[in-house]
């Protein structure tokens, strides 16, 4: 901690990096750090049917892609919106496009149709990657490739010579992805993350492989391909030649129970989850025994002191690594020694090459060691910023460039930051992302509904579910159910609402704004009490 500053940099060495202004993709950063010849064991490993991907497969197809893609004419800057489910063939096209320049824009393929043609628009998408099923939903005139048709899986295989996809050039601060999250304001936004974030991932994930054995260990990625857990997971996985074990299709489809039995079968050293997964480990009715497995990285939510300790009493042998970071900020903090796991309801010690400050929500004052304030990082692994949307990027970073998280926290004196509220208004469903202010314009779209406000309301499985407070039209029986409904029809079901509240007004400030702290109260300790 640095008094005159007010931040807070990592005890960790930093990791040494590209000089930036180098043209380097990720895939070619990627490629410098992989042995020569590579590793023999999958890189990729499909958990409900077994095929496997080897690390020469991986990198030979999304070369095999790349130029072909090129070849339709893709190239540096156009962005790629993709719609498709967890499988091996997703990665692949992650790196062929990074090859190209062009930027990788997933979403979830559960989302509804008038919500991917949202989310299409606002990215600026120029072309889709899709499967058969999700294709459906894409906005018409969005050109699409079908990832399960006989040409993209010819693309993967051609060893023709097309243009040379040698002469692309792609700088550090292009950007490599853009992944949807509402951040600390409003609606959904697409957070622009550039190359050199990534690289930035790579080079630490790498520096930590340095002290691990390669080839032995095998990890689960539960987390979902789009979402940026799921991208760190892939990333890391390479550069430390590990195994990853892909949840896709039936796996998927069984959930949390699917995931366990995934985990033992494919006997995996490592599971990367967030807090629902490790709360299963440890439910009554749990039967997992899970004996190869070493470690378990958790984040994406919080996951509650009592179940971190009843997963410790049931697997002592196992490392319980809390980590935290976010869409925008990157990994912020990670435990990464035995000793720093058994640190209770800590979210870990600040990553590499990451600063960190904590400001007091009134003032915007830098406060010390052990006093809660909003957390505000700056690092290479930060966004560029919301794609077109000035005024969230203003309200999102400080004049330094330092952006700020939503988040109340606070560190200790030996570095340990603990996640100790979320002051915006981001709820968090199993680890995905829920924004009030879409299902608000949704309830306000029902005739009946004068106005309304969603909050979160904590649930032991969820972490938090979506709740509703409605105010009706004067003389209308609109019910709850029908309030529920009508939401249903129109979202991807973990953003659902589950329980409705009718209420006489909704607090607002003199500017309009919802009062939301104030609606906390009111739900804790008025209507849901009784
Ligand atoms: P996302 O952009 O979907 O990754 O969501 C990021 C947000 O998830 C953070 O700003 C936090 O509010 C929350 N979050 C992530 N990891 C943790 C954690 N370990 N403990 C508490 N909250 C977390």
């Amino acid at each position: 901690y640095c008094a005159a500053t007010g931040a807070f940099r990592s005890l960790r060495p930093a990791v040494p990096l590209p000089p930036p202004d180098a043209p380097l993709s990720l895939p070619a950063f990627v490629a410098s750090l992989l042995p020569s010849p590579l590793p023999a064991h999958p890189a990729f490993l499909d958990a409900a049917t077994g095929e496997s991907l080897s690390f020469p497969a991986l990198l030979s197809r999304a070369r095999a892609l790349a130029r072909a893609l090129l070849r339709r004419g893709l190239g540096r800057g156009d962005v790629a919106f993709v719609l498709a489910p967890a499988g091996l063939d997703v990665p692949v096209l992650y790196l062929a496009l990074l090859t190209l320049g062009a930027v990788v824009c997933p979403a979830n393929p559960a989302l509804t149709a008038a919500e991917v043609t949202h989310l299409a628009a606002l990215s600026g998408a120029s072309v889709a990657f899709a499967v058969s099923p999700t294709a459906a939903k894409l906005p018409p005139g969005l050109p699409a490739v079908l990832l399960d048709s006989d040409e993209f899986r010819a693309s993967l295989q051609s060893n023709e010579d097309g243009e040379d996809i040698a002469s692309v050039v792609v700088r550090q601060s292009d950007t490599a992805a853009i992944q949807f999250s509402s951040g600390t304001t409003g609606r959904v936004k697409a957070a622009a993350l550039p190359h050199r974030g990534f690289i930035a991932m790579a080079a630490g994930a790498r520096a930590l492989f340095e002290r691990s054995s390669p080839g032995r260990e095998r990890t689960l990625l539960t987390a979902p391909l789009f979402h940026s857990m799921g991208f760190a997971v892939v990333l890391r996985g390479v550069v430390r030649e590990q195994t990853t074990v892909v949840v896709t299709g039936a796996v998927a489809r069984d959930g949390v129970k699917g995931v366990l039995a995934a985990a033992e079968r494919w006997a995996v050293t490592e599971i990367t989850a967030a807090p629902p997964v490790v709360m299963a480990t440890v439910a009554k009715d749990a039967t997992c025994s899970l004996r190869a497995l070493e470690r378990v990285m958790c984040g994406g939510a919080p996951l509650p002191v009592s179940a971190a300790e009843r997963f410790r009493r049931r697997f002592p042998g196992v490392d319980l690594c809390m980590g935290y970071g976010s869409t925008e900020g990157g990994g912020i903090s990670r435990m990464m020694s035995r000793e720093e796991c058994a640190l209770m309801g800590s979210a870990g010690r600040i990553s590499e090459n990451v600063e960190v400050k904590i400001i007091d929500t009134a003032t915007g004052k830098p406060l010390g060691v052990c006093q809660n304030g909003e957390l505000l990082v700056r690092g290479p692994a930060v966004m560029s910023g919301y794609v077109g949307d000035d005024e969230a990027n203003a309200a999102t970073f400080d004049s330094e460039g330092w952006l700020k998280t939503g988040d109340l926290c606070y560190i200790d004196q030996d570095g340990f930051l603990f996640v100790v509220d979320r002051l915006k208004e981001l709820i968090k469903y199993k680890g995905y992302q829920v924004p009030p202010a879409e299902l608000e314009l949704v309830l306000q779209s029902l005739p009946e509904v004068v106005d309304a406000a969603v909050m979160p309301y904590p649930h032991e499985e969820a972490g938090q579910i979506p709740i509703a407070l409605v105010v009706r039209q004067p003389g209308s029986k609109v019910t709850e159910e029908q309030v529920m409904d009508h939401v249903a029809k129109r979202v991807a079901p973990y953003k659902r609402i589950r329980k409705v509240l009718f209420v006489d007004s909704i607090p607002k400030s003199p500017a309009g704004k919802i009062l939301r702290r104030q609606l906390t109260n009111y739900v804790q300790f008025g209507a849901l009490k009784t």
